[in-house]
Formats: structure tokens, sequence, C-alpha cells
């Protein structure tokens, strides 16, 4: 079994990366879909440089967004570094979704037929070190005597499987709903954005696993992000999105009872 430091080359860096670790909001911001970087050891997985630079690989913008809402809320933000082509961070290790070989339209020559070794080597290089960091971050602000509220930020493609999406901003939940619910309820008295519950995925699409695992158990308000990346594509976009959703959480947060 490879240990670590073999899979990453000092060029590649770390797996994890955490931006104003003492930020001082009760909000913590995770970006699973933050890097479209691949490890050396996997070159291009096959891929073309189109692909390598679509929504398969990444979630464009969605960075830049959750820097500039970790700005405006003084939340810590925790990102992954590498592509979710290599192993997507939002799905647990037994997910055929972890790593794929097809996606959407794409077909990964560089994930068919993972052995079982190579899937563990994955697993324990990007996946596990990600979310032992969102659990630390949290047990911390536990010890500190602070609450914390996970929110997830991610982007989607405008046009999937040649469809459409008229949907701009999804907000998502599983089975705890509290600040979904006051966000929709906000943004429904007027918002210059079409914002949709469990759009344009929701909770039987899988994408809930990060809240699942830290937020939901241990009672903490939750809720996913989804924003069209067509409003994020550059600094200026994500700058008017993320005025939008930090307006949207802090008014949100306000509302609920503690
Ligand atoms: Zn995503």
């Amino acid at each position: 079994m490879l240990v670590q430091s073999d899979f990453f080359t000092d060029t590649d860096g770390e797996p994890v990366a955490v931006d104003n670790a003492d930020g001082t909001s009760r909000v913590l911001l995770v970006c699973e879909h933050a890097s479209r970087r691949l490890p050396q050891r996997y070159g291009d997985l096959g891929l073309s440089q189109e692909a390598l630079a679509s929504h398969i690989a990444w979630d464009p913008g969605a960075l830049g967004l959750a820097q500039q809402m970790s700005q405006g809320l003084d939340a810590t933000l925790i990102h992954q570094r590498f592509s979710r082509l290599i192993y997507d961070c939002n799905r647990p290790p037994e997910s055929p979704a972890a790593m794929r070989d097809v996606s959407e339209i794409f077909r990964v020559p560089g994930n068919e037929n993972l052995s079982d070794a190579e899937r563990a080597q994955r697993t324990a290089a990007l996946y596990r070190p990600f979310h032992q960091r969102i659990g630390q971050a949290i047990d911390s602000r536990r010890e500190r005597g602070l609450e914390t509220v996970l929110v997830t930020i991610h982007s989607f493609t405008p046009v999937y499987f040649g469809t459409e999406r008229k949907v701009e901003i999804g907000i998502l939940h599983d089975r705890d709903a509290r600040l979904a619910d006051a966000m929709l309820q906000l943004a429904a008295r007027g918002s210059d954005y079409r914002v949709e519950r469990n759009e344009p995925y929701g909770p039987a699409d899988g994408v809930t696993h990060t809240l699942d695992v830290h937020a939901i158990e241990a009672g903490l308000l939750n809720v996913m992000i989804e924003v069209r990346n067509d409003l994020i594509q550059n600094e200026a976009g994500q700058r008017v999105v993320a005025g939008f959703l930090t307006g949207l959480l802090r008014d949100s947060l306000d509302g609920i009872q503690r």
C-alpha cells in the first residue's frame, strides 16, 4: 500500500486547503469540487483538454464564489485541491459515483476497471484527509464553545445531457430542512434569481453525503447550495452571487430559533 507521500509529488502539494481558518462566523463553508487539478501520477486520464476543463472535472466558479462568501461572512472555508475525476469527495467510497468511468457524456479512460487497491489508494489520499479535516474543524469549534452551520458550495452546468436548466440557484437539503426552509422562504419574498428547492439535484441523487456525515446526525444546521455556473464565470459574477447568498444566509440564520 502506498503511503500518502508517494501519492502526491511536491508539485502536487496537499489534498486539502483551508482558507480563513480563524474565521469568526458560525458558518463553515466546504467546497468539494473546487479544483480541476489532477495529481501528476494520473497524467490526463485519457481525456481531452475540453473534458478536463468542463464541469465533469470540477464545479467551475464554485471556489471563487466560496472564497467571496468566506470573506463576506468571515467564515472558514475548506476545499479539495484535486479534481473529482480522481475522487468525488461528496460521495462515500462504496458509491459508484466516487470514481466514475463515465461522467455525463464523457468516458473517462483512466478510471476504467480500477482495482480495489487503486480505489483504496485514492480513498486514502483524497477522501479521508478531506473529511477528517472537516471533522476536526467542527470538533475544535465545539471544544471552544462555538456551534457550526455547515454550508457546502457547488455549481452546475447550464446544459445537461442536452437539456437547458432554468433554475439558477438550488437550495438543497436532506432530512434536516431547517436552514433550507428558512432560505427558501426568504428568497420567495423576492429575489433576482430563480431559486428552487432540491434542484437540479436532490438527496435521491446522493449529493448530500458531506451534510449527512458531518451535520445531520450531529444536529447542526446545514444546507447545500448549487449555483448555475454561467452566473459565476468570473470574479465580478462571483461577487454578485456571493453578496446575495451571504445576505440570504445571514438573514435566514437570524430567523431560526437556536
Ligand atoms: Zn459539486
